[in-house]
């Protein structure tokens, strides 16, 4: 149904922002394209979403079944014994830490916050999208800067701040290229900011990068009052159906968007889940060394055939297709899911998520035939 230029329809009261806004793609569900194809779910392969193929861990599944109880009572709205867990695992202050309907909720909110009409937000071309889609919701204005090798860059980024820009976005490792920022790149450049601007760095896939290329964001938002990190528990740790992340700053910081946060936007299930969920570091561990051989397996299939990607730190690569449109269209088909990343500006990139073995084998083995290749 298109009721936009109907007579007496809403699409022209709504905020001109809005309007220009085009809708967050995401990965298509597996019941959707069995709906479509006929392909059985059982056969369907979904790369297209980075999540966990390990599921979660057996210990967030009972807690997540324990919490069924209580499911007419409303959740705790401080997130007390979240809290609680994130402060024992990250020597973090309770007031140091906002709960989100995922990550993502996180991000909204400091746009909410910080960002308007007459303001403007830093981010990088290729960036994960939401950046922009906030900035839009909000009303602010979208300075993008372009990538270098598909990363950020960051002397550019620092160059394009404004009087009025009051947001900086980095994703490390970015969403969808992959792409990783050293961790004293990353302090040098927070720490170099102008007083009138914060500093979100998005980290949504720490966990799988080796402890080398890590940075210790968590400690540096002591020495900075303008710094959120951000962190999931949708990726490595397996809760990305139960929507939860969590923002970490100074108390001002994190007072600031507890006031504009909905005052239950974590659910029961997901806050009992992610207390379980985090005190299971072998399931972590797990799942980051099965991402390892992914990987490899991923890399070693995709040089075989000869096709290009952008070297990934996360748990997903891009992967440089060519017409990637008609590839997807060929994936979809052999009941293959993967991520188009053309409103990233990559029209010739696939994403594909790391997933289990047979699943990594199914990919390469229809790419191959999509594009006449041999694997050597
Ligand atoms: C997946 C992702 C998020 C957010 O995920 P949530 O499910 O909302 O926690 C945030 N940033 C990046 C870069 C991501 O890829």
């Amino acid at each position: 149904m298109n009721d936009r230029l109907a007579p007496g329809g809403c699409d022209s009261l709504a905020l001109e922002s809005v309007r220009g806004i085009a809708a967050y793609q995401t990965g298509k569900p597996i019941a959707e394209l069995s709906r479509e194809t006929g392909i059985s779910e059982a056969d369907i392969v979904k790369l297209a979403s980075n999540e966990n193929p390990l599921g979660m861990s057996p210990s967030a599944i009972a807690a997540a079944a324990g919490a069924l109880g209580e499911l007419a009572r409303y959740p705790d709205g401080a997130g007390f014994d979240l809290k609680a867990a994130l402060s024992a695992k990250f020597t973090l202050h309770p007031s140091q830490i906002v709960l989100g309907n995922g990550s993502n909720d996180v991000l909204d909110i400091v746009g909410r916050v910080f960002l308007g009409p007459g303001s403007s937000a830093v981010y990088s071309q290729h960036a994960f999208a939401v950046y922009g889609l906030v900035c839009q919701t909000v009303g602010a204005t979208r300075i993008e800067v372009p990538a270098r090798d598909y990363g950020h860059d960051l002397d550019a980024m620092r160059a394009a701040i404004r009087p009025d820009t009051r947001v900086v976005w980095i994703a490390n490792p970015n969403n969808p290229t992959g792409t990783l920022l050293a961790p004293d790149a990353v302090r040098e450049f927070i720490f170099s900011l102008p007083e009138h601007v914060v500093a979100v760095l998005d980290e949504a896939y720490t966990e799988y990068l080796e402890p080398s290329q890590r940075s210790d964001s968590l400690a540096w938002v002591n020495e900075h009052p303008r710094l959120l990190v951000t962190r999931t528990l949708a990726k490595i740790y397996g809760l990305a159906g139960l929507r939860v992340g969590f923002g970490v700053g100074a108390p001002v910081l994190i007072d600031l968007c507890n006031r504009v946060r909905q005052p239950f936007n974590v659910n029961s299930i997901a806050l009992a889940a992610a207390v379980a969920a985090l005190g299971d570091d072998d399931f972590v561990a797990r799942s980051a060394a099965a991402n390892r051989e992914g990987m490899a397996q991923m890399r070693a299939g995709l040089d075989a055939l000869g096709v290009p990607y952008i070297p990934s730190a996360a748990n997903f690569v891009a992967v440089e297709v060519g017409d990637a449109a008609t590839v997807n269209a060929g994936l979809l088909k052999h009941g293959v899911i993967v991520r188009p990343v053309a409103g990233y500006g990559m029209p010739r990139h696939l994403r594909v998520s790391i997933g289990l073995p047979h699943e990594n084998q199914r990919f390469l083995d229809v790419l191959a035939t999509l594009l006449g290749r041999a694997q050597n």
